[in-house]
């Protein structure tokens, strides 16, 4: 007899985001967007679109749910002498959507809130991967690599687009730019993902970052802030032995 109910090794939490008010959000999957601000794009080197017409499709790339972070403090991590911030707007799903064009009402539909994250990026690997047109994986989905905020609902931010992000570190600002300036937004994003994947209930996308990142140190503070509204704290400890 087998009985293939039993796990063989410990089955391991699901990670959760508190969301103000109360109650947590349990991750499914992290979607990223790369190259959204034309000012970021251009820093890295990429070209901008110059319209919505010549965008093409956005680039996107994946986290494992499980590098989350809500402590506060993410470790620098092994690998690298070039970890680097992005500050970005999270989208926090609500529903599930079967793969499908959506139209703007229904990507809407399917948020459950936002919030802010810090796409941590080890810019060394993630620079030589792109040389050599290998995935970005090494230099993207590692531990603790996705520090967020709390969420906050949806009805509790209203427009976005007017909204300013900004990040400093250790008191000085590093990031700052209104929503309006995403090359796609929210419904944008949430319909060309929903052409790709099968979206569900607990999923976070990352919508991308503007110009500015930089090199982080241990010891250093990140606040990430949306106006207002939300704010991120991450201090970068040193790193793990
Ligand atoms: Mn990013």
């Amino acid at each position: 007899m087998t009985d293939a109910s039993r796990d063989v090794v410990p089955a391991l939490p699901c990670p959760r985001v508190p969301v103000r008010g109360g109650g947590s959000f349990p991750v499914h999957r992290i979607y990223c967007v790369g190259r959204n601000f034309a000012d970021h794009a251009r820093e890295m080197g990429a070209a901008a679109p110059a319209s919505k017409a010549e965008r093409g499709q956005p680039v996107f790339f994946l986290k494992p749910a499980d590098a989350i972070v809500t402590g506060g403090e993410a470790a620098y991590p092994p690998g690298t002498a070039d970890l680097q911030h992005e500050i970005e707007l999270v989208v926090a799903l609500g529903r599930d959507a079967p793969p499908g064009v959506l139209d703007r009402d229904a990507a809407q539909s399917l948020v459950f809130g936002y919030g802010l994250g810090l796409d941590l990026t080890r810019r060394d690997l993630q620079s030589a991967a792109k040389a050599k047109s290998l995935p970005w994986d090494t230099g993207k989905a590692f531990d603790q690599s996705a520090p967020v905020s709390e969420l906050l609902p949806a009805g509790m931010v209203g427009e976005l687009a007017p909204r300013t992000l900004s990040l400093t570190v250790n008191g000085a600002l590093r990031q700052q730019s209104r929503l309006d300036q995403l090359i796609w937004d929210v419904p944008d994003i949430l319909n060309a993902l929903s052409t790709l994947y099968a979206l569900r209930a607990g999923d976070l996308v990352f919508m991308g970052t503007p110009a500015g990142v930089a090199p982080l140190q241990p010891g250093d503070t990140c606040v990430g802030r949306l106006d207002d509204l939300l704010e991120l704290h991450c201090r970068i400890a040193p790193p793990r032995v």
